[in-house]
């Protein structure tokens, strides 16, 4: 039997920093992967390949916008080529893919197997190769399998051809009409990409508003756009089941009493995601999970001593960045080393609609919820240099800070180009900055980071926020 230090089980965001992490530093690492390459979900078949459609379909949008900018673009108006997009996805997809398992074939000790691996104990596993099985003991495993898609629990919610976000990232046509359930990010982003592509787009959500863990006022202003823009946005409505009428889709919902349907030549269902336990054999250990994920304490070990886990299999926030931050604060916390465990109330993530939604820390909401006395500084875009250069003026900034020590908990922005603000305002968030300090920070002008600056400037009496 072979023996190794670490096992790590997937080769997404989090598998993969923590196999290499721990190898760059002499462990004896395993790194096994079930899919064709190393990248995860995030790279096959979310993050990366959703942004390369976004992409796309947002340049779309700026041609067809062309003569705002005093531009008159000659010929026929420009066209979707799907084929095209797809190719170009697949191209970066093999691209990084191809250079993930070089870079991580490179490290000594590390070894990657592509396999599909089950625990056989709680210090052994079996990974299976085209058939080919290998027993493996280890001291350590870390389990990183990430998440799949909820299904919809409804009759017809898992008909043959009703779609996952996964399955929508391979369709081979844009769906002439496509109806959507469940407006969290992925299903808000997919919602407006199709619909600038050419699709006629109905988004149905149960909950009183679209977007539920992103701040509220943003949230009910995007969905103003969305709307305006010709999505049809149905919020507050309940999906009782999804028929097959001659070759189409129909999806019947309720909105208080009435009883509503929708047809569409695609349905896709975006209604959460569940941890990936499936076939891992954690039945053959005392590992414990539900459905919201595996339990684990601080340090991400489960019940099982030495079996740790990181990234979606473990439950919410469900991001590529944080499971990579929770495998690089276990890298140095299995090495010994002061390890800082990445915090709920630090986090940040992007909402790629158009315009963007960025947030590092906590919603006002949130902040209140946990018993923080906060205000709210905002700042209008349509009052920025850089934003009315882009003609990208609409939009809303939100700097959430306690009114005791005037400490930054939480941004939020609504503007195009708001996922480029977000690192600097988690690190903002992180830092603990106060609104004076944010304020007497130097942001250059004119680019969107001014917007913190001035936000905080309102906020501290030194308004110098003037239309320059
Ligand atoms: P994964 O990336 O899912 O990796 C787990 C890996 O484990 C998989 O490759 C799987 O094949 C492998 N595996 C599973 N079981 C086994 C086994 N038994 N043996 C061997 N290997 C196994 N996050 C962002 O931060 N930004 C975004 O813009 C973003 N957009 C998204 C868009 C979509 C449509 C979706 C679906 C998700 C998006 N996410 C985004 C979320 C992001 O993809 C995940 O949070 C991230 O991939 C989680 O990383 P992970 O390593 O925990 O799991």
């Amino acid at each position: 039997m072979e023996t190794v230090d670490i096992l790590v089980v997937g080769g997404g965001p989090g598998g993969t920093p923590a196999a290499k992490g721990l190898a760059r530093e002499g462990k004896s690492v395993l790194l096994v992967e079930s899919g064709s390459g190393l990248g995860g979900t995030c790279l096959f078949k979310g993050c990366v390949p959703s942004k390369i459609f976004r992409e796309s379909a947002s340049r779309l949008v700026d041609l067809k916008r062309a003569e705002e900018f005093g531009l008159r673009i000659g010929g026929d108006s420009p066209r979707v080529n799907w084929a095209a997009i797809q190719d170009r996805k697949h191209d970066i997809l093999k691209r990084r893919s191809d250079a993930a398992l070089l870079e991580a074939r490179s490290i000594p000790g590390l070894q990657v197997t592509l396999g599909r691996a089950q625990l056989t104990g709680p210090r052994r596993a079996v990974i299976e190769t085209d058939g080919v099985r290998r027993e493996i003991a280890f001291e350590r495993t870390i389990l990183a399998t990430g998440s799949v898609s909820n299904v919809l629990p409804v009759p017809g919610g898992n008909l043959a051809g009703v779609l996952s976000s996964e399955d929508l990232i391979e369709v081979h046509e844009i769906p002439d009409r496509l109806v959507l359930i469940g407006a969290g990010p992925i299903g808000v982003e997919m919602a407006q990409i199709f619909h600038f592509l050419g699709s006629k787009v109905v988004l149905l959500e149960l909950l009183p508003r679209i977007l539920e863990p992103v701040d509220a006022i943003l949230a009910d202003r995007l969905a103003l756009i969305l709307r305006r823009d010709g999505i049809e946005v149905n919020q507050g409505v309940a999906v009782e089941g999804v028929r097959k009428v001659d070759g189409r889709y129909e999806v019947i919902y309720r909105r208080a009493e009435d009883e509503e349907r929708a047809t569409a030549d695609r349905v896709v269902t975006v209604v959460g995601r569940r941890p990936n336990v499936d076939h891992l054999g954690l039945e053959n250990t005392h590992v414990r999970f539900d459905r919201h994920g595996v339990k684990v304490n601080a340090f991400l070990e489960t019940d099982e001593a030495g079996i740790f886990a990181v990234g979606d299999v473990v439950g919410q926030p469900m991001f590529a960045h944080w499971a990579t931050s929770q495998a690089l604060s276990l890298v140095a916390h299995l090495l010994g080393r002061p390890a800082r465990f990445p915090l709920v109330n630090e986090n940040s993530a992007v909402v790629f609609s158009r315009p963007e939604i960025g947030m590092a820390g906590l919603t006002e909401e949130a902040a209140r919820a946990q018993g923080m006395d906060v205000a709210v500084a905002e700042y209008d875009y349509r009052r920025d240099a850089r934003a009315q250069i882009m003609n990208e003026a609409e939009g809303l900034l939100r700097v959430v800070y306690k009114r005791d020590d005037r400490r930054i908990v939480g941004i939020h922005a609504l503007v195009e180009g708001a996922a480029d603000l977000t690192g600097e305002a988690a690190a903002v968030v992180r830092a603990g900055l106060t609104m004076e300090e944010l304020a007497s920070t130097i942001h250059p002008h004119p680019t969107l980071t001014e917007s913190f600056g001035l936000a905080a400037q309102s906020a501290v009496g030194r308004r110098c926020a003037t239309v320059r």
